[in-house]
């Protein structure tokens, strides 16, 4: 399997070159040559695997250049109970993504077990242990260098730490995060992890780090990386779920079921499109968007405008936050016959603030052919869903799925069967739950107490060159 870059300019490489890199060479994402597939009785002997098996057989089909042996070990250390343990039932932990269900033809699958009590770990705990290996094997080190507004950086800082290799300096609004996540991220007490608290809004941390990485030399030195929401890593990984969802809630391997997804940046439904494509009978996958809705605009209409971070709202699904969804770009070049001319071009539309229209005939095939809809959300949406399937189910869901739960209300059809995907767990945004519900939300019994644990941090100014400094004064060279 080699991959190459939806742009068309870069020669095809090998898994572990890929991993470790960012954008492709000429602007694009990498993407595989063509994608494995699976038959009816393919799937059938899938089914009957648990998550680590299945995960090493479709990963495996990704990857090459990593020995069959030393991934199966690397998945076994990844997918195990004792890191998947923070859910409702610790009898479910061994399933790792168990699914709960609501009514007959209604699950949710639960997708926020590991430690930061988000989706993201699901991929990014498998990414730490792949950077380790392929970094020790090539004896390179990597300091990776990212802004985070909560979920990701914590995300990504519980999955390296301790790990060979790896530094991460994780830049942080001073005082702009719950006490929950600043709590979850600072009292990380592992060496190689860096909190920079810096004293102003998520924005200026994100424009901090793309002024460090676009000074090629300073880069190039100090060995800059990133495991933002573009890496291959990590979709790969989330492609497992979806099998495992659709075994789990498809009552004969073969039968349809649709998957409701809360999605920001389109790295969760880039994984169910790709599953769909290898063969799994996926029938829809629902788009949840929120008040920031440019996912929702282009599934309904074939136009994709991306705004402007002066245009993205806070909502209380912070985590889809998003106003320009960076994986849809892997999703386009497949629906326009991966002519990589044409999505160059589109692409340069985006980049000069214009973005496109899709023609009549691809936006037809988007419905028809790969099964999207979508749906977006408010608050108001927000805290009736949450209330809903409390009352309804005595199920606690959070803010994000809640997104999830009325795209698919809105697009269900009761003879098939739907997963909504759950992508947090309700203990991390306990105001919007307690607006819903009056009550505070489950927490997993070994985080109680998180707030009072002792917190190591940087307090920073918001200024490029002072954060370079700090990186040259902890980066060995
Ligand atoms: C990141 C995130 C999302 C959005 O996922 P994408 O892959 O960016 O579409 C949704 N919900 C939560 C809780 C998240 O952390």
């Amino acid at each position: 399997m080699r991959y190459i870059s939806t742009r068309g300019g870069m020669a095809p490489q090998a898994f572990s070159d890929i991993l470790l890199g960012g954008l492709a060479p000429d602007g694009g994402l990498s993407i595989p040559e063509s994608y494995p597939q699976f038959d009816l009785e393919a799937l059938t002997e899938l089914a009957k695997l648990n998550y680590r098996d299945l995960a090493l057989e479709i990963v495996s089909r990704f990857v090459d250049d990593i020995p069959h042996a030393d991934l199966k070990a690397l998945i076994d250390k990844t997918y195990t109970p004792a890191v998947y343990c923070n859910g409702r039932s610790k009898a479910q932990s061994e399933h790792i993504t168990p699914l709960i269900k609501l009514d007959g033809t209604l699950f949710v699958q639960e997708l926020s077990n590991g430690p930061t009590l988000a989706f993201k770990d699901m991929a990014m705990q498998l990414l730490g242990n792949l950077f380790e290996y392929v970094l020790t094997a090539r004896g390179e080190q990597v300091n990776i260098v990212g802004a985070t507004s909560g979920d990701t950086g914590s995300a990504a800082e519980y999955a390296m730490r301790g790990k060979q290799g790896v530094n991460v300096f994780m830049l942080s609004p001073y005082g702009k995060m719950s006490p929950f996540q600043r709590a979850q991220m600072f009292s990380l007490q592992d060496e190689n992890i860096h909190n920079l608290s810096v004293k102003g809004f998520f924005d200026a941390c994100q424009d901090i780090v793309k002024a460090v990485n676009n000074d090629a030399e300073f880069k190039a030195k100090y060995k800059i990386g990133a495991v933002n929401s573009i890496n291959w890593g990590r979709i790969v990984a989330q492609v497992v779920y979806y099998f495992k969802g659709y075994f789990a809630a498809a009552k004969t391997v073969g039968d349809p079921v649709d998957f409701a997804v809360p999605s920001g940046n389109f790295g969760n439904i880039c994984a169910g499109h790709i599953a769909r494509q290898m063969g799994l009978p996926i029938r829809r996958l629902v788009v949840a968007t929120n008040e920031n809705d440019v996912l929702d605009e282009f599934f309904k209409t074939g136009g994709y405008h991306p705004r402007g971070v002066d245009k993205t709202y806070e909502t209380s699904s912070p985590s889809m936050d998003i106003s320009k969804a960076s994986n849809l770009e892997r999703f386009v070049f497949d629906l326009i016959g991966r002519d990589s001319a044409k999505l160059a071009e589109l692409w340069r539309s985006v980049e000069q603030g214009q973005g496109f229209k899709l023609s009549a005939e691809d936006f037809a095939r988007l419905h028809d052919d790969y099964g999207f809809r979508s749906e977006a959300s408010n608050h108001a949406d927000r805290i009736a869903s949450i209330r809903e399937v409390f009352e309804k189910y005595g199920v606690q869901i959070d803010p994000h799925t809640a997104d999830g739960f009325k795209a698919a209300k809105a697009h269900r059809d009761p003879a098939v069967t739907m997963v909504i995907m759950e992508t947090a767990l309700p203990a991390k945004f306990e105001d919007t739950m307690k607006e819903a519900l009056k009550i505070n939300p489950f927490r997993p019994a070994g985080l109680a107490g998180l707030e009072a644990l002792p917190q190591r941090f940087d307090v920073l100014e918001a200024d490029a060159e002072a954060i370079k400094a700090y990186l040259r004064e902890r980066i060995a060279v």
